[in-house]
């Protein structure tokens, strides 16, 4: 289907009635996902959040249970599941590489062995529209890691940005759905199709940053473990724990219990393994109370653990955050290499 981005906006606008619609906004110098027209108009014109979007479905902080602790209370110390929101949503205007963090992700919270209720509720309630990338920027390398500027996986519909038009294209009944319930697009025609592909390959030639992987399922877990690069990675890392607070394929949370007088909260907050308290045990011991230990987890995890456990690629989408924000530019593509040829 073929919009004028005039169109484009009334449809969405004219869908917010039953669906709650997010779209990218500039705040600042930066953008983030906002409800559309509650704090300002979208802006399609933007390279990526700052933010990865990965709060949409995995919030940073969700209270799980509740409980009392009140005397003569029925319910006193019984925990009970808080109640949550599962309304339709739809993420227009997502990056192709974010759509794929949430398929990296899905292994660890929709797997055969567990299923996480609330991740499982949210992802299926949202639809994932996504808009290519006509310019990457200099730190993505998402074509190194089974993606690409106008890759599709984890999408349900792809937006082209053909200047003063969008050809939104369905990739799912969830897409197809979607569509149909804009009004004012018409079918494109081959021109505007032909024009889509040719923007496609443009954009995958500009993708500079290439890495390595292949060879890191071959690696032996112990020999890499013990690689003498580790303490020169993590030489001047400050463990801010930015890497893992944007990166949209990190997942790791801790649990804990928040008490106001006799009323508690179960609460799940996202961690990082970046943070000296992030292994700590009840009984004092911390198996990695070094920070080469902690810099090397968190490599470990996405190069190595991850490909190992899955054999679905690496736990990474190449969206290039910390590249970009790391305030001493450590820089996992050149880990990964470092990794792959060791
Ligand atoms: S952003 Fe850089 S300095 Fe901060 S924890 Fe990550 S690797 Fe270390
Ligand atoms: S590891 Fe870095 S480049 Fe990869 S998905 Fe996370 S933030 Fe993006």
């Amino acid at each position: 289907m073929l919009f004028t981005k005039d169109d484009w906006g009334k449809a969405l606008e004219e869908l917010r009635k039953s669906t709650r619609i997010l779209v990218p906004v500039k705040e600042g110098d930066l953008h983030t996902f906002q409800p559309l027209a509650e704090k300002g108009i979208p802006d399609w014109n933007y390279q990526n959040t700052r933010m990865s979007p990965k709060a949409l479905v995995y919030p940073q902080s969700e209270r799980m249970f509740e409980y009392s602790l009140g005397e003569g209370d029925a319910n006193a110390h019984v925990l009970k599941e808080s109640s949550k929101e599962y309304k339709p949503q739809a993420v227009v205007g997502i990056r192709p590489c974010d759509a794929h963090a949430f398929q990296i992700v899905k292994l660890n919270f929709d797997n055969p062995e567990f299923k996480d209720p609330w991740w499982v509720k949210r992802h299926d309630s949202t639809t994932f529209v996504g808009l290519g990338c006509n310019e990457p920027c200099s730190t993505c390398f998402c074509t190194s890691v089974g993606g690409g500027p106008f890759g599709k996986k984890g999408l349900d519909v792809i937006l082209h940005d053909l200047g003063s038009r969008f050809l939104a294209t369905s990739l799912t009944a969830k897409g197809e759905g979607f569509l149909a319930g804009l009004k004012g697009g018409q079918k494109a025609g081959e021109k505007d199709i032909a024009e889509a592909q040719e923007m496609e390959e443009w954009a995958g030639q500009k993708i500079s940053g290439k890495i390595p992987t292949r060879q890191l399922k071959d690696k032996v877990v112990n020999q890499l473990f013990n690689a003498p690069f580790w303490e020169e990675v993590a030489f001047s890392c400050i463990n801010c724990g930015t890497c893992t607070f944007l990166c949209p394929t990190c997942w790791c949370f801790d649990i804990q219990d928040e008490v106001l007088g006799k009323e508690g909260d179960r609460i799940r907050n996202w961690d990082s393994c970046m943070f000296p308290l992030f292994t700590l045990h009840g009984s004092g011991h911390n198996p990695r109370d070094k920070k080469t230990q902690r810099v090397r987890q968190r490599f470990m995890h996405k190069l190595k653990y991850y490909v190992d456990k899955y054999g679905n690629g690496v736990q990474c989408s190449g969206c290039g955050r910390c590249v970009r924000y790391c305030p001493v530019n450590i820089d996992i593509r050149q880990v990964c290499e470092l990794m792959n040829n060791y």
